[in-house]
């Protein structure tokens, strides 16, 4: 199973797994992905990582996170909390929610990709599923349309498990 499968179905779980393994995990292999990269993971990047994470899977935005973030960085003021979002997105760590103007950890930052997202409109809850055929698939169409693809994170929205039972 890969790794994108296997985080899409904790994401789906609910409550149904251990988070804060998730949330350790990624701030690993965040680290380890900045000092292999010589990106420099500051104090307050390392926290707003480690909010976006701790919200769940269910992406937060910018607010929110400043509120949070207020406790322990009373002088993070927003443009300080854009700039590290910003650096968390170019180190591929979180991605950038569009449609819920929100940011979601991702669970293998290693790899190259954009993002498919399973989102839940009742519970907020993102699953990045990425499943490499989508992306080829777009790739394939685009290039016979001349079109040049610039970034794209495929926003899919609906009912998880959870909130589909719940309605039932
Ligand atoms: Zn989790
Ligand atoms: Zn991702
Ligand atoms: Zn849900």
């Amino acid at each position: 199973m890969s790794k994108f499968r296997e985080t899409a179905m904790k994401s789906l779980s609910g409550d149904g797994h251990d988070h804060v393994s998730c949330v350790a995990e990624a701030l690993q292999r965040a680290e380890d992905i900045c000092a292999a990269r010589g990106a420099r993971l500051t104090k307050l990047r390392r926290h707003v990582l480690q909010l976006i994470w701790e919200s769940g899977h269910a992406p937060i935005g910018a607010y929110e996170l400043l509120r949070r973030l207020d406790k322990e960085h009373a002088s993070a003021v927003p443009p300080t909390v854009y700039r590290a979002l910003d650096f968390l997105i170019e180190q591929g760590l979180v991605h950038r929610i569009e449609s819920l103007n929100a940011f979601v950890g991702c669970a293998s930052p290693q790899e190259e990709h954009v993002g498919q997202f399973l989102i839940c409109q009742s519970c907020g809850t993102a699953a990045e599923m990425n499943d490499a055929r989508i992306d080829r698939a777009i790739e394939k169409v685009a290039a016979e349309l001349g079109f040049a693809t610039n970034g794209r994170v495929i926003e899919v929205r609906g009912l998880c498990p959870a909130c589909r039972g719940a309605e039932a």
